[in-house]
């Protein structure tokens, strides 16, 4: 928003762009374009994003967050926008110094080299610390009017932010959900697992318990509602969405292609984590998205299941 506020005290004209994954959405960048004044383009980069989460050039930050090779790859979408649409040249609002990893000096270098745009992104709250870029030597930029701030500190930025009149910005401290370590680990278990991963797999990465049956198969638990409902949602047609019949329970989703014994373990699994009675036997509902058919199990404590917990 500062950078932004910047460039329009030179009367330049701008176009907001943020992201959009299943790590993180454009909710905040909304807000902030309409408080604004400025257009905004929400981009979905969810699935080269994947791609370059499995094996990011500069690695991960302290969970499972490449925020260097994230950034160059949102700039270098921004660049190709820029190039398609005759834009001038690109800004960011970071800051040298402020984050440990993407915002380093050297860090901000290579995401120019990596983003293919290498001069073309101008650091307004930063620049004076900056080589000068080429929107400045075009003389579109008055470089003098840019700031040299650095460091972790927001004093400047918040002093700043009271001048310009913007009371409403988002926390300072938040990441994305790749910064989350329980998310995180998730992640990396998907990752060390299963080969073959789309954005589905990541979505149901956020509901639920998951569980690794002895086969290897994964089995998704709904914690609370919400998660039932949207496991469902989420099922293909070759997944089987399993559910104990007569008492409340949790909907779990098993991933398709399951043999007998692992839906019968999945049953059994349901079953411990619904309000049947331990030592009775509970009538179970499997369902593919052609039919439904009902099984028995002998409700066991869920302790018996904790070591399948990822
Ligand atoms: S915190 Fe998340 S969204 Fe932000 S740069 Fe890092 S990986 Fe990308």
């Amino acid at each position: 928003m500062l950078a932004v506020k910047l460039l329009q005290d030179q009367g330049i004209e701008l176009t907001g762009i943020t992201f959009e994954t299943p790590f993180f959405g454009p909710e905040s960048a909304r807000k902030a374009a309409t408080e604004l004044g400025i257009p905004l383009r929400v981009v979905n980069i969810g699935a080269s994003h994947l791609e370059m989460l499995r094996s990011p050039r500069y690695g991960y930050g302290r969970h499972m967050n490449p925020c260097i090779d994230c950034h160059a790859l949102m700039v270098q979408t921004a660049g190709h926008i820029m190039e398609a649409e005759g834009f001038d040249f690109l800004c960011t609002g970071e800051v040298v110094g402020q984050r440990p990893m993407s915002q380093r000096r050297d860090a901000l270098v290579s995401v120019d080299k990596l983003s293919g745009y290498p001069g073309y992104i101008l650091r307004p709250l930063s620049a004076g610390l900056l080589p000068v870029t080429i929107p400045e030597r075009q003389g579109k930029v008055d470089r003098q009017r840019l700031l040299r701030i650095s460091g972790r500190s927001r004093k400047q930025q918040m002093a700043l932010a009271v001048h310009y009149g913007i009371h409403d910005y988002p926390s300072p401290a938040g990441g994305c959900l790749l910064t989350n370590p329980g998310f995180a680990a998730r992640l990396r278990e998907l990752f060390s697992t299963q080969e073959k991963i789309d954005l589905r797999d990541v979505e149901l990465l956020k509901h639920g318990r998951h569980l690794r049956l002895p086969q290897g198969r994964r089995l998704v638990v709904g914690r609370i509602h919400a998660d039932n409902v949207r496991l469902r949602d989420l099922a293909r047609p070759e997944d089987i969405i399993i559910k104990v019949n007569e008492v409340p329970g949790p909907t779990a989703l098993l991933r398709g292609g399951a043999s007998a014994a692992e839906v019968e373990i999945a049953a059994a699994v349901v079953a411990a984590y619904s309000d049947a009675v331990t030592g009775t036997e509970a009538s179970i509902a499997v369902s593919t998205d052609q039919t439904t058919r009902s099984m028995t199990v002998v409700v066991r404590p869920k302790e018996e299941y904790r070591e399948m917990l990822i």
